[in-house]
């Protein structure tokens, strides 16, 4: 397979295709990309709430994050609350923090778990960005700090934000509705019809058209490895409101509801909200009605309506075509992964054509091979947050709770709850600290602890804790509140 890519086409302009064609322009200095979108068919516009590598992406970039928050009508993310999924009544964050040691006697989990004390409060509150995110803190960390962020935004304006970028780098952008795909005799994408009777050619096809997968799916009619039967949503309403109240969230909030659950994302000037849910076990017009009673404020805007199914196409690479984003796959925005992905993907895609080396077939499978085990890893640590409640009140529910679960999530959930192993695969998207939180949050604590955390005795262990717990206590206090630390980045 002899593979050249002077000329590349993106086609989309959502957020995958922007952010694809931003870095490839900044990237490959050799190469034209043009951009194909319809303004006509429009974008998805629902991804707002991101995972910290992002912020890798915009460094590569060069994008200045005051600039990058103005134009995007962003905010700091810290991580995300989790409201009633193991109990109603019950919450717990996920943030991309720090919990300490992880194993060993100074484990400050295994210590915590060990002690049983009350006055200690939750796990979470040995962990500075999960207090921070509790308090409505913000900070960006320092030295001493252990914690990680990322951001919620607009998606429509984020588009728009890399549009620009993307064409002061030489993108050209071309609008129009492609209506036919012509293939070579080697089964390759040859060229793209537009609607006008344009035509769009180049040497590797970058297929960012979203669920419409229009070369990888339509075209190559690549099969789509579904994954409903771990992952059942399916819609997702999504609806914006009017931000009451003074203060900003750091973070996202996720709360379960009957058939699925409801995210809360705080911008500059409004809330995002949605309810992602199964239609196998509740009508649409039920959901939206759930959805319309889960916001603080007026709604800003008619709820709009998603349908998806989670899984992903089986290879991302096929012939000359790459997908990126939700042409390549979705898996629910539970831990709002999908931008994630396309970093993933692009980030190697990019390293690849960077080496100049020949685009073989084995390159090509092994590309394909870490996108479906990185689709998969993710997959495991979201059926984590379902599969651990304790919550038997609905269908849904019961279903989550009682399903086989893939062999590799099954494995990790016996590992720790047999040993208190935190058991790691390649291309895990979440680490170990944060296994930890999902399990320490849903009351999933191991049968045996390690004897070695009884090298410490209970008081020194007990006092440890409490210093810890007091100096977050402390450091939290002293830090401004997310909305007054963003006034000051964005200069207001
Ligand atoms: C309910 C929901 C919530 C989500 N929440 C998050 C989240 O919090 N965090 C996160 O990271 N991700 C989230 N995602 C995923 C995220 O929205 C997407 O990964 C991201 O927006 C990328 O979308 P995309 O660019 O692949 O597709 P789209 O935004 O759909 O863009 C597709 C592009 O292809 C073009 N196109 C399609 N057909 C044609 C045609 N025939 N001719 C020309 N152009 C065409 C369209 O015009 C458009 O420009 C969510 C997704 C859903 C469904």
């Amino acid at each position: 397979m002899t593979l050249s890519f002077k000329r590349i086409v993106v086609v989309g302009g959502g957020t995958a295709g922007w952010m694809a064609a931003a870095a490839l322009a900044t990237a490959l200095k050799g190469s034209s990309v043009e951009l194909v979108e319809s303004d006509e068919i429009g974008i998805v516009g629902v991804g707002e709430a991101t995972f910290p590598s992002i912020r890798n992406f915009h460094r590569l970039l060069g994008i200045d994050e005051a600039e990058f928050l103005r134009a995007t009508k962003g905010s700091y993310k810290l991580g995300i609350e989790f409201r009633d999924w193991r109990a109603v009544g019950e919450s717990y964050f996920h943030t991309f923090g720090d919990f300490g040691e992880l194993s060993g006697p100074n484990a400050v989990w295994g210590q915590y778990h060990r002690l049983g004390e009350a006055s200690l409060g939750a796990l979470g509150e040995q962990c500075l960005s999960s207090v921070m995110a509790s308090k409505g803190r913000f900070m960006v960390p320092r030295v001493e700090h252990r914690f990680d962020y990322a951001y919620h935004f607009d998606a429509v304006l984020y588009a728009a934000f890399l549009r620009k970028l993307a064409e002061q780098r030489g993108v050209r952008r071309t609008e129009g509705r492609i209506v036919d795909v012509a293939r070579r005799a080697d089964g390759a994408i040859d060229r793209l019809l537009l609607a006008d009777g344009r035509v769009v050619a180049g040497d590797l096809y970058i297929d960012c058209s979203g669920f419409a997968s229009l070369l990888l799916g339509r075209a190559l009619e690549e099969p789509f490895v579904d994954f409903s039967h771990w992952l059942p949503v399916d819609r997702a309403w999504a609806v914006p409101s009017e931000r009451i109240g003074t203060e900003l969230t750091p973070c996202t909030r996720a709360t379960a509801l009957e058939a699925g659950w409801a995210w809360r994302i705080p911008l500059q000037d409004r809330i995002g909200n949605g309810h992602v849910f199964a239609s196998r076990y509740l009508d649409e017009e039920s959901a939206r009605a759930q959805l319309l009673q889960q916001l603080d404020g007026p709604a800003l805007a008619e709820p709009r309506l998603l349908r998806f199914q989670t899984g992903h196409r089986a290879r991302a690479w096929v012939h000359n075509v790459v997908a990126l984003g939700l042409s390549g796959g979705f898996l629910e925005p539970l831990e709002s992964t999908s931008i994630f992905l396309i970093q993933r993907g692009l980030g190697k895609l990019i390293d690849l054509l960077l080496s100049g080396a020949p685009l073989s077939e084995p390159v090509v499978a092994d590309y394909n091979g870490l996108n479906a085990r990185q689709f998969a890893r993710v997959r495991d640590f979201i059926i984590l947050h379902y599969c651990l409640s304790a919550r038997r009140d609905s269908a849904l529910w019961r279903a989550m709770t009682t399903m086989e679960l893939p062999d590799t999530l099954a494995f990790k959930i016996h590992a720790w709850r047999k040993a208190g192993a935190l058991q790691q695969y390649d291309l895990e998207g979440f680490d170990a600290t944060s296994w930890l939180a999902i399990h320490a949050g849903m009351g999933h604590w191991p049968e045996h602890t390690d004897p070695s955390l009884g090298d410490m005795t209970r008081a020194e262990a007990l006092a440890g804790l409490q210093w810890r717990r007091e100096r977050i206590i402390e450091a939290v206090a002293a830090m401004p509140t997310h909305g007054a630390f963003l006034r000051g980045m964005l200069g207001r």
